[in-house]
């Protein structure tokens, strides 16, 4: 919970510099200004004053619903505009106070798995997508496996191998990508009604924005190679992830 806080924290306090700053805006608008400015200044608080409240309530939502272990679909909108719109600008805080950018997208990618959890999702495999980034592929393999994964000859220099077996045997999606435009593109292609993502904490947490609301589930991958060399995922925990949000395999397999 204590990584969860950080964002939640951080948001609170955006939260509040953002009602003081409505505040400021009608105090001033209240203030022997000319009828124009008066209405422009009363209306810019008004806007920062609604965003404030919204959000607020996003906060509140996804507090409620990571302690009780339940989704509130009440508050849906704004834990939306919370994840979409605040959440920038919480990053942007917890830089501020020299918070590492590392430790600020691992509370997020905790508070949206949380999230995630809390929904009960259950899909078909069919309707399941793994995305892995390609760095998990042997750095010296000469075999192009974002364009076709099965372009992989299983020779257990890296995982991919391991991957596909796995995935196969689910019965759900796969697809390996070089980044962020292909991973959208595998997103618009196969319609997943839920995500399995795999990547570092500065894709996951980008990605699993982008997606949002569609539940997608990350898993920060290992690099004992340095960043984006040759880097590992823990099979078994991504087995148990994947199982957590499918139900029993239905027979249709799709690698892509
Ligand atoms: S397992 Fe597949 S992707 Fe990995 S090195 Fe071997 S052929 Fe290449």
């Amino acid at each position: 919970m204590a990584k969860k806080r950080l964002i939640l924290g951080l948001a609170l306090v955006v939260l509040i510099s953002l009602g003081g700053v409505a505040g400021r805006l009608w105090y001033v608008s209240f203030n022997g200004l000319d009828k124009f400015s008066r209405y422009f200044f009363f209306s810019i608080g008004l806007v920062f004053l609604l965003f404030t409240a919204i959000a607020l309530l996003g906060v509140v939502g996804v507090a409620i619903s990571i302690f009780c272990h339940r989704p509130l679909p009440l508050f849906d909108r704004p834990v939306n505009v919370l994840i979409t719109r605040l959440l920038p600008l919480t990053m942007w805080l917890g830089r501020l106070l020299h918070v590492t950018k590392e430790k600020l997208e691992r509370s997020f990618i905790e508070i949206n798995n949380a999230l995630v959890r809390t929904r009960g999702v259950k899909v078909s495999p069919a309707k399941m997508l793994v995305l892995a980034p390609h760095c998990l592929q042997y750095s010296g393999c000469r075999f192009k496996i974002t364009a076709d994964i099965n372009n992989c000859h299983h020779c257990g220099r890296c995982q991919v191998g391991d991957l596909i077996d796995l995935t196969q045997e689910l019965g759900v999606n796969l697809a390996v990508v070089t980044g962020g435009t292909l991973a959208r593109k595998k997103v618009r292609e196969l319609s997943p009604e839920a995500i399995v993502a795999v990547a570092c904490e500065r894709d996951l947490s980008s990605g699993l924005q982008d997606v949002y609301p569609l539940p997608a589930f990350g898993v920060l991958n290992q690099r004992p190679n340095g960043p984006c060399v040759d880097t590992r995922v823990d099979l078994e925990r991504l087995r148990q992830v994947i199982k957590t949000f499918t139900r029993s395999k239905a027979g249709t397999l799709g690698v892509s």
